[in-house]
C-alpha cells in the first residue's frame, strides 16, 4: 500500500470503530450487563424472570441458558457471553448462570487492574495460570459418586430453583433411573448419551403423573379405529415411503373410452395398494410405523389384517424406533423381509389427557427409555422439561466421571483460598491477576447469600473462617441462613460442571480482554427497525462483528 501524508481510507463509509481503552471499557461494560441480568436468578433462592417474546409468548424461568437464549442481544461482547451459557448448557447441562456470572466478575476485576495500568496481556496470562491451578486443585475436593443416593442428590441440587414444587425428589428418582437405563460400558468406561432418553410432554394431570417408560413413546395414534388397541409380541416394520399409489412425475394422459375402463383403472390402483399391505403381512409384521402417508384403502386392509399402524412418524423418531426395536428402516417395500422387522413386547395405544399416544414397550434393545412429562399447564410442563434436562445431564456426567464437588459456594471459596496461597509463587504483576481471579470466584457464594436476602458480608467472613479452619465443604445454607457442610446438606454438583464453568468463563473473559479494536459494519437492511445496537446500545446491529469489512 502507499504511504504518504494522505490518510488511507480502508473502512467503508458508515463503519463504526472503537479502539484502545474505549473499546475495552465498552466490551467489559456490556459483558457485565449480561452477567448482571442473570445474577439475581442464581441459586435456590434466585428470582425468576418473565420473558415475553415478540409474539407475546411468555416463559417464566430462572434457567440461565433459557434466559440468555430468549433475550436478543446485539453487541458482539454480549453475544460472546451468551455463547458461554450455550456451550455450558450443551456440554454439561448445568452451571450456565454460574459461568456467565463468573465471566462478568472476572472482567470487573480485570477492569480494576486495567485502571492501575496493568497490561491486558499480563492479566490474561495471570487468569490462565489461575484457571489451570484451579482445575488442578479441584479434584482435591472430589466426592466419590458410587451409589444411587448420591446421584439423586446431584439431580436435586441441579433442580433447586426450578419451579417444580415439592416434586424434586420424585423427578430426581426418574432422572437417575433413566440415566442408568441408558448407561453403557464401552472399553471399561461408563458412557451416557442422554439423547437416548426420549422426552415427551403432555399437558394434563400433575407433575407426579410424570413417568419413566421402558420403551419409546410417540405422540401419535393408530390410523384406523378398527386396528387393534394393543399388539403383543410386536413385529415391527419401519417404512419410510407412503402406502399410496405414487403420482408419476411426468404428467401422463390416460385415455378412458368405456365406463368399464374407469373401474378397471381404479381396481388396478386398489390392487397395487392391496399388494403393498399384503407384502407387509406376508413378512409377518403386525405393527407398521410409516414416515409418510397411509392411504384410506391401505388403512382398511391393515385393519382387516389386524395390523397396528401409525403414519407420518418423525424421521428422528423412526431412527429412535430403529435403534430400540432393531428394525431396519425400509425405503422400497419390495425389499422388505422378515429380517428387517424389529421387536417389542407390546405396542399399544393409550389415552393420555385428551390425546392418544403410542407406547412401544419392552424393546429388543433395553437401553431405550422415555420420560412422559405431565403437568397442569403448559408452563409447568415446560419447566419440568427444563428441570429434567438439567437433572439428566448432570446425573449422566456424574455417572461417567464418578466424582462430584460440594455446591453452595464451598468449592469456589476453597479454590479462592488456595489460589491466594499460590499467587506469591508466581510473583510479578501476574500475581495481582491471580489474586483478582480468586476474588472473582467469591462472586458465587456472595451472590447465593445476597439472593437469599442474607447479610453477604457477614456470611463471607464466616465462610472464609471455616475454610481457614480446614472445613473444605463449608458453604452457604441458603435455607437456614447459615454456614453449613454442603455434603451433609446434600448440595453437590458434578466436578465437570465446575470445571467447565471455570474454563469457559476464563476463556471468554480473556478473549474479551484481548480485544482493543472493534470494527463493525454499518447495520444491514435486515437490522432496520431494531434500532442501532439493539437493547445493549453501541456497536453495529445484530450483524455485529460478522459483517466486518475485509480490511484485516
Ligand atoms: P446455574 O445455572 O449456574 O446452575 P442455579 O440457579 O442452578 O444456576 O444455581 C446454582 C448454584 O446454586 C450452585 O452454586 C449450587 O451449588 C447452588 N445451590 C444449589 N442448591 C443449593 C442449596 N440447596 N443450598 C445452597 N446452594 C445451592
Ligand atoms: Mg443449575
Amino acid at each position: 500500500m502507499m504511504g504518504g501524508q494522505v490518510p488511507i481510507l480502508v473502512l467503508k463509509e458508515g463503519t463504526e470503530r472503537e479502539t484502545g481503552r474505549v473499546a475495552q471499557k465498552r466490551n467489559i461494560e456490556v459483558a457485565k450487563a449480561i452477567a448482571d441480568a442473570v445474577r439475581t436468578t442464581l441459586g435456590p433462592k434466585g428470582m425468576d424472570k418473565m420473558l415475553v417474546d415478540s409474539l407475546g409468548d411468555i416463559v417464566i424461568t430462572n434457567d440461565g441458558a433459557t434466559i440468555l437464549k430468549e433475550i436478543d442481544v446485539a453487541h458482539p461482547a454480549a453475544k460472546m457471553m451468551v455463547e458461554v451459557a450455550k456451550s455450558q448448557d450443551t456440554e454439561v447441562g448445568d452451571g450456565t448462570t454460574s459461568a456467565v456470572v463468573l465471566s462478568g466478575e472476572l472482567l470487573k476485576m480485570a477492569e480494576e487492574l486495567l485502571d492501575q495500568n496493568v497490561h491486558p496481556t499480563v492479566i490474561t496470562n495471570g487468569y490462565r495460570l489461575a484457571a489451570e491451578k484451579a482445575l488442578e486443585i479441584l479434584p482435591e475436593l472430589g466426592i466419590k459418586v458410587d451409589n444411587d443416593e448420591i446421584l439423586k442428590e446431584i439431580a436435586m441440587t441441579a433442580m433447586t430453583g426450578k419451579n417444580v414444587g415439592d416434586s424434586k425428589e420424585y423427578l430426581a428418582d426418574i432422572a437417575v433411573k433413566a440415566v442408568k437405563a441408558v448407561a453403557e460400558e464401552i472399553n471399561g468406561k461408563t458412557v451416557v448419551d442422554v439423547d437416548n432418553i426420549k422426552v415427551e410432554k403432555k399437558q394434563g394431570g400433575g407433575i407426579r403423573d410424570t413417568e419413566l417408560i421402558d420403551g419409546i413413546i410417540l405422540d401419535k395414534e393408530k390410523v384406523h379405529p378398527r386396528m387393534p388397541k394393543r399388539v403383543e409380541k410386536a413385529k415391527i416394520a419401519l417404512i419410510n415411503t407412503g402406502f399410496e399409489v405414487k403420482k408419476t412425475e411426468i404428467s401422463a394422459k390416460i385415455q378412458i373410452n368405456r365406463p368399464e375402463d374407469i373401474q378397471a383403472f381404479l381396481d388396478q390402483e386398489a390392487e397395487e395398494i392391496r399388494k403393498m399391505v399384503e407384502k407387509v403381512k406376508e413378512v409377518g409384521a403386525n405393527v407398521v410405523f410409516c414416515q409418510k402417508a397411509i392411504d384410506d384403502l391401505a388403512q382398511h386392509y391393515m385393519a382387516k389384517y389386524g395390523i397396528y399402524a401409525v403414519r407420518r412418524v418423525k424421521k428422528s423418531d423412526m431412527e429412535k424406533l430403529s435403534k430400540a426395536t432393531g428394525a431396519k428402516i425400509i425405503t422400497n417395500l419390495d425389499d422388505l423381509s422378515e429380517d428387517d422387522l424389529g421387536y417389542a413386547e407390546v405396542v399399544e395405544e393409550r389415552k393420555i389427557g385428551e390425546d392418544h399416544m403410542t407406547f412401544v414397550m419392552g424393546c429388543k434393545n433395553p437401553k431405550s427409555v422415555s420420560i412422559l412429562i405431565r403437568g397442569g399447564t403448559e408452563h409447568v410442563v415446560d419447566e419440568v422439561d427444563r428441570a429434567l434436562h438439567d437433572a439428566l445431564k448432570v446425573v449422566g456426567v456424574a455417572l461417567e466421571d464418578g466424582v462430584a464437588v460440594p455446591g453452595g459456594g464451598a468449592t469456589e471459596i476453597e479454590l479462592a483460598m488456595k489460589l491466594r496461597e499460590y499467587a506469591p509463587s508466581v510473583g510479578g504483576r501476574e500475581q495481582l491477576a491471580i489474586e483478582k481471579f480468586a476474588d472473582a470466584l467469591e462472586i458465587i457464594p456472595r451472590t447465593l447469600a445476597e439472593n437469599a436476602g442474607l447479610d453477604a458480608i457477614d456470611i463471607m467472613m464466616k465462610l472464609k473462617a471455616e475454610h481457614q479452619k480446614g472445613n473444605r465443604y463449608a458453604g452457604v445454607d441458603v435455607f437456614e441462613g447459615t454456614i453449613a457442610d454442603m455434603v451433609e446438606r446434600k448440595v453437590i454438583e458434578p466436578l465437570r460442571v465446575k470445571k467447565q464453568a471455570i474454563e469457559s468463563a476464563t476463556e471468554v473473559a480473556t478473549m474479551i480482554l484481548r480485544i482493543d479494536d472493534v470494527i463493525a459494519a454499518k447495520g444491514t437492511d435486515k437490522d432496520k427497525g431494531k434500532g442501532p445496537g439493539g437493547d445493549m446500545g453501541g456497536m453495529g446491529g445484530p450483524g455485529g462483528m460478522g459483517g466486518m469489512p475485509g480490511m484485516m
